[in-house]
């Protein structure tokens, strides 16, 4: 099976352009963060676990998210799946060896590695155009606010506290850092990387993304 790992900074398009690539590709989308959501909401053992550090505040262990991503990949490459978008994973360095183990173990190949690429201040431009209502939850941009309200429900719409620009930039740095460790210690795996300016319109991004993989 192959596999296609995404990374990129907060406000750059990451996750859209992986779940694009997803139905452009007919690979399978794979996100870590949907993976242990589903297992919390399952009350599954892990899935307890996964909450327990959640509630503590502290990362979940690189064993307890390669167990969980296993079963997924596994279950995958048993019913033939074209191919897997990783949305971020591994995300950090403690978690490459474990993810390279399995990779072997389940005879998956990584194709590329697509680095999207945007400058702090773009992605703090963008951060600052995006709201979040405080009665839905439901995410907009500034522009589509009526009269300054929520377009779904009419309720006040505000900043993300993930977006103010103070917690935008620790975020924008903690992702650098992170990358730049997961990207050595994947060493050959990342020689297959692409970077992509994710400064240009989506479907250029997309596009870029699709040419990269051939
Ligand atoms: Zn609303």
């Amino acid at each position: 099976m192959n596999c296609v790992i995404m990374y990129g900074p907060p406000t750059s398009g990451k996750t859209k352009t992986a779940l694009e690539l997803s139905a452009r590709t007919g690979y399978s989308y794979l996100s870590v963060g949907n993976i242990t959501r589903s297992e919390i909401s399952k009350g599954t053992a892990d899935g307890i676990l996964l909450k327990a550090c959640l509630d503590a505040v502290v990362e979940y262990p690189p064993e307890l998210i390669a167990r969980v991503v296993e079963s997924r990949l596994r279950s995958l490459r048993d019913t033939a799946a074209k191919g897997v978008i990783l949305d971020g994973f591994p995300k950090y360095k403690g978690e490459v060896g474990l993810f390279l183990t399995l990779c072997d173990s389940l005879s998956i190949r990584i194709d590329k590695v697509i680095v999207l690429d945007l400058g702090l201040k773009e992605a703090l431009r963008r951060a600052s155009l995006r709201r979040i209502c405080g009665e839905c939850l439901t995410q907009f941009m500034a522009s589509e606010a009526v009269g300054g309200r929520c377009p779904a429900c009419g309720g006040e719409m505000k900043v993300r506290d993930d977006d103010q620009p103070k917690n935008l930039e620790r975020r924008y740095r903690d992702h650098s850092l992170s990358l730049r460790e997961t990207l050595d210690a994947l060493g050959d795996a990342s020689r297959t990387r692409a970077d992509i300016d994710a400064g240009q319109k989506p479907e250029d991004v997309l596009q870029c993304v699709v040419n990269a993989l051939v």
